[in-house]
């Protein structure tokens, strides 16, 4: 009896100790596979959020390529709105750079007529301001009420520019520099009067003789450091030019002086507003020598040949022109007087 007991027992320790060798085994094995499993989730969780991340970067990226190309509509659709003849005067967007034009001009029998075609090729242009200089004592009445009724935001400027440095009648047209001390009035003014970090703009150079393409302003309203495009009928040439090369200026198409660091006339270039603030004591000299006007300013302004940002397709489309408007004679008046009261 006790025998069989003792057998029973151990029969029975047999197999507890084996159900419980297999529990163990099979336990151990679940949790070794429970890991395995659990590393197997966790790495594929990680792929998960690694594809998450990279579908978000895509669509930042298109988001931002969105935007470009919002931006890049608008701009064509101005251009259309140019190209169809439609004015566009007080249509202003104020989140569009301001176009900040100087202009020097001085009293002659043609002047009210060029700064008429001026203001009307201006009147076209969106978020613009003219700073208007005159080369004289005091403010003249023809272009104070000019300016009253011209319809472009303006701010009317004089100074004097000394009998030394002032062409005389009959001498070579490129004897002196011209508007000298009436441009740098303008860029007095603008860093003065305005706000480095409110303004967004660019600033240029529009002499009142000149012919300008709506579609210049437009070229010109994307300068991000300096811009430059073609200038026709100057120089003795058909056009002069940056020459670009790969997107990048390379050098310049002009007849005089081309070793200059920028052999630019006065119309063919614009300066984005920061420049000008940050480089405050740039200004135009009527000491360098003859034809380094442009270039002394932009050496001033700390430009570098790289930092040139081609514009008018790469350089390839003359969209202002140098133009001179013809000296009158009026050796009649003398016998058929006209009535001097009659603002010409
Ligand atoms: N200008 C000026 N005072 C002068 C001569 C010219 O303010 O004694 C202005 C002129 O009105 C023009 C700019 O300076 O806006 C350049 O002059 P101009 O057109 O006579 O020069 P060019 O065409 O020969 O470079
Ligand atoms: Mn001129």
């Amino acid at each position: 009896m006790v025998m069989m007991t003792q057998s029973r027992l151990l029969c029975l320790y047999s197999v507890l100790i084996f159900l419980g060798f297999t529990w163990f085994i099979s336990t151990f094995e679940y949790f070794c596979n429970n890991d395995e499993l659990l590393e197997v989730r966790e790495r594929q969780i990680d792929t998960y959020k690694q594809q998450v991340t990279d579908k978000n970067r895509e669509i930042e990226n298109i988001q931002t390529k969105m935007q470009e190309y919002e931006e890049k509509i608008q701009r064509l659709s101005h251009l259309l709105q140019i190209k169809t003849c439609k004015p566009v005067a007080g249509d202003n967007d104020p989140t569009l750079p301001t176009l900040y034009l100087i202009t020097p001009t001085y009293s002659r029998l043609e002047q009210k007529a060029d700064l008429t075609r001026l203001s009307h090729t201006l009147l076209h242009v969106r978020n613009l301001h003219w700073i208007v200089v005159e080369d004289s004592e005091v403010k003249t009445r023809l272009v104070t009420n000019f300016l009253a009724n011209c319809g472009i935001h303006n701010t009317h400027l004089n100074t004097l520019t000394p009998k030394q440095v002032k062409l005389k009648a009959g001498d070579p047209q490129w004897l002196k520099p011209r508007g000298v001390l009436q441009r740098n009035a303008g860029l007095t003014w603008i860093r003065t009067a305005l706000n480095p970090s409110k303004n967004k703009g660019v600033v240029y150079f529009a002499d009142d003789d000149n012919t300008y393409s709506l579609e210049l302003f437009e070229e010109m309203r994307q300068t991000q450091k300096v811009s430059v495009w073609p200038v026709g009928i100057v120089g003795g040439l058909r056009f002069e030019s940056p020459m670009v090369q790969n997107g990048s200026v390379i050098g310049w198409h002009t007849f005089w002086k081309p070793e200059r660091t920028f052999a630019l006339d006065m119309a063919g270039f614009a300066v984005n507003l920061a420049i000008i603030f940050s480089h405050s004591n740039a200004v135009f000299s009527n000491n360098v020598p003859r034809g380094y006007l442009e270039n002394s300013l932009l050496l001033q302004l700390g430009v570098k040949l790289k930092d040139l940002e081609p514009r008018a397709e790469n350089c390839n489309k003359v969209l202002v022109w140098h133009t001179r408007t013809e000296k009158t004679k009026t050796k009649n008046e003398k016998i058929t007087p006209s009535d001097i009261n009659i603002e010409v």
